[in-house]
């Protein structure tokens, strides 16, 4: 057991910790970042294919021009470019007709607008069951469903309204990918953190954060124990809903404000081939049930990604058996090919479960209905000297997002700095 004393500690080494920790040191303050896993970046995980292309696990698109990933990004010297927002629809290969796609973005859009009783999104569409066709509001309930990792039953209809009207008001109808592999950003900004003085633990889990008489005692896992003038919390939704008894055991006013968020869940599955098996002019590929209905790539590339979310009755994720398995077949009744060309010129599948099996397996996290105030109510959480960071408690809408993470970071690292004061 070793004890060691800083001004803050930083539970987590997402880009919400990782944005809390720079802001913290820029102030002169002292701050050791404490994380589980043995890199940095959380749900920012990118893989690559042998040739070095990027394959993301985890977040892919910058939605829009968001100016605080910008910033980071043009400091990290990493280069966006813009996603083919091409779509097709295919059944057994054949294009199919765009008319439900493009109704169905009018009801998104309409969304957008929305101000009207909070209701949720299943509701919601219901409702509009005379003024559009159901394959309309089919392709807008695998939206709100897909786009968020949510169910339908329990979204807030006024959340999406807000966060579909914050992100058009940022350019969010055109996506970007970090050409270099979005992870590159999580690494550039604990490289700019260690530049700074911080210290990382990596490796080592946080097991109890315990407010004593004078500050903050952060156990490990391993039976180590730091003391502070200030804990930023950011961990996963998932992890503080599951452990809060134990890594919290003081913050009894946690409960409510946690349990009007929801964890979402999803299945992002890439299939490497030698060739791409598609349309070259497509960056979308959107098919009917039974099939996985999303599929995306990257202009040239070999590389399909699939998205869908878990069954509601699914109690146990897929195995990498059943997820090699669901995706070959799915896609070869999607393309028309026969499976066996796709398994014979199949490279790798690169895959991670955002299934909520374990405590990082949430995706990210959506509001539920009538509960739009959560996320503030839980960043502006009065236990002295604990602040909440994380995608869960962003500033304005953009729960769920790495540029909601970053502004969760900096709001965190403003009101510590705010209690202890800084330096600079
Ligand atoms: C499949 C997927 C696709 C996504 N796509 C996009 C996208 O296209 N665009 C977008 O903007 N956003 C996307 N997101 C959301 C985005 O990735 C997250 O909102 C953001 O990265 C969350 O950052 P965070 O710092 O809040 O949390 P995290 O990145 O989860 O960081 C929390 C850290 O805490 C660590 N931790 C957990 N338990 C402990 C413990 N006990 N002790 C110490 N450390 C612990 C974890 O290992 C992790 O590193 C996607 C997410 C997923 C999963």
């Amino acid at each position: 057991m070793s004890a060691q004393h800083v001004d803050v500690v930083v539970a987590g080494a997402g880009v919400a910790g990782l944005q809390a920790a720079n802001t913290l040191a820029e102030h002169g303050l002292s701050v050791t970042v404490v994380e589980a896993s043995d890199r940095v970046g959380g749900r920012i995980h990118t893989a690559y294919t042998a040739s070095g292309e990027p394959v993301e696990l985890g977040a892919e698109f910058v939605h829009g021009r968001q100016p605080r990933t910008l910033a980071w990004l043009e400091r990290a010297s990493l280069s966006l470019v813009q996603a083919d927002d091409r779509i097709v629809w295919l059944a057994g290969g054949q294009p199919q007709p765009l008319d439900a796609v493009l109704e169905g973005y009018g009801i998104i859009e309409g969304i957008s607008a929305y101000e009207g009783a909070d209701v949720p999104a299943s509701d919601y569409l219901d409702a509009l069951a005379t003024q559009y066709s159901p394959a309309a509001i089919q392709f807008a309930r695998r939206y709100i469903e897909g786009f968020n990792a949510a169910r339908q039953e329990k979204i807030s209809t006024l959340w999406v309204a807000k966060t579909e009207a914050e992100l058009d008001a940022n350019g969010g109808e055109h996506n970007y990918r970090v050409m270099q592999g979005y992870e590159r950003l999580p690494r550039f900004m604990a490289e700019e953190a260690r530049r700074l003085g911080v210290t990382f633990r990596l490796g080592q889990s946080v097991s109890t954060i315990l407010l004593t008489g004078d500050g903050i005692e952060v156990h490990t896992a391993a039976g180590d124990i730091l003391t502070a003038s200030a804990c930023v919390v950011a961990l996963p939704l998932a992890t503080i809903q599951k452990h809060q008894s134990r890594l919290l055991p003081h913050a009894h006013m946690l409960t409510d404000a946690l349990a009007s968020l929801e964890p979402g869940f999803t299945y992002k599955v890439s299939l490497e081939f030698q060739v791409p098996h598609w349309p070259a002019d497509v960056g979308y590929i959107f098919s009917s049930p039974p099939d996985i209905q999303t599929w995306w790539t990257r202009p040239g590339s070999s590389v399909i990604t699939a998205w869908f979310p878990p069954e509601p009755a699914e109690q146990t994720p897929f195995t990498i058996p059943q997820l090699r398995e669901k995706t070959l077949a799915s896609l070869a009744s999607v393309l028309g090919i026969a499976r066996h060309t796709l398994e014979s010129t199949l490279v790798a599948m690169h895959q991670k479960v955002w299934h909520g099996a374990d405590e990082f397996g949430l995706a990210y996290s959506y509001v539920r209905v009538h509960q739009l105030a959560a996320p503030a109510r839980l960043a502006a959480l009065n236990l002295p000297g604990i602040y909440f960071a994380g995608e869960h408690c962003a500033p304005g809408y953009a729960q769920g997002t790495v540029h909601g993470a970053l502004a969760s970071g900096e709001a965190a690292a403003e009101r510590v700095i705010h209690r202890l004061g800084g330096t600079h």
